[in-house]
């Protein structure tokens, strides 16, 4: 029997063995919450995150963090529980509804009039907001600039040729004195199809170094079962602080 499926012209297969767009659209992440094809997510709150919150602080109490393409990550609830405000954004409406309810959060729902279509969801005491909308659609005039951003698997997931936009964006997001705690990731693109997408050093610092100080704060070992699964014998997570 021949197995082999021919792949039309803008497709791939992905890691779930499905058709999708070699670029993913709005809509191919929103189908992957549908039908729960959602691997990146983890039912913990992010070690590296616990352990370099105080370099997004910088000595600072009570901040406006901002967690872009945000997904249902417990990072929301945790940074809400150190007192902080968090705001994130997140294309999936299922997404949203599953962080709420699987942290057992009650919420209220509005329309964003800035953004046609798009919604915010905020917890009873309005210190966590989460915009259901495009993370290009969404900018300072929303929700102001932020002390500190959490970019978790999120510059990773953007489509490559996408990426530039994508920082130039986050830099209008940061307020003075900002510190972007971003987790990234390099291994061998030619192994696998994206998302995740490999984003080495000297990529970070085409991105952010006109602008922005870079300091790579950690850079570890990362290699999982499911990235081996993938096909992958290398994974190298690398944790920078961007001011
Ligand atoms: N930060 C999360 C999720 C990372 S996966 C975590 O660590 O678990 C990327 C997420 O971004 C997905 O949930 C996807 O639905 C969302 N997303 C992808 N493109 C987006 C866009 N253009 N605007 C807003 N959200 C987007």
């Amino acid at each position: 029997m021949n197995t082999q499926i021919d792949i039309p012209k803008g497709k791939k297969l992905n890691k779930y063995g499905e058709l999708e767009n070699l670029e993913l659209t709005a809509e191919d992440w929103i189908a992957r919450w549908e039908k729960k094809h959602i691997g990146f997510h983890k039912d913990e709150i992010h070690r590296l995150l616990q352990k370099y919150l105080p370099n997004i602080l910088n000595g600072r109490k009570q901040i406006n963090i901002f967690l872009p393409l945000c997904g249902k990550s417990l990072d929301i609830k945790w940074l809400h529980d150190q007192g902080h405000n968090v705001v994130g954004v997140e294309i999936s409406k299922t997404a949203i509804e599953e962080f709420f309810a699987e942290q057992n959060l009650s919420y209220t729902q509005e329309l964003v009039p800035e953004i046609p279509g798009a919604e915010v969801f905020k917890s009873s005491d309005h210190r966590i907001s989460l915009y259901n909308c495009n993370i290009f659609n969404f900018s300072s005039l929303i929700a102001g600039k932020f002390d500190g951003i959490w970019d978790c698997k999120s510059l990773v997931a953007i489509n490559p040729p996408d990426r530039q936009r994508y920082a130039k964006h986050m830099i209008t997001l940061m307020a003075e004195g900002c510190c972007y705690l971003l987790d990234s990731c390099t291994f061998n693109q030619d192994k696998i199809v994206g998302p995740p997408f490999s984003v080495p050093q000297h990529a970070i610092e085409d991105l952010f170094g006109q602008s922005c100080n870079i300091q790579l704060l950690e850079s570890l070992d990362a290699l999982t079962e499911q990235q081996i699964s993938w096909g992958l014998d290398s994974f190298i997570e690398e944790i920078y602080l961007i001011k």
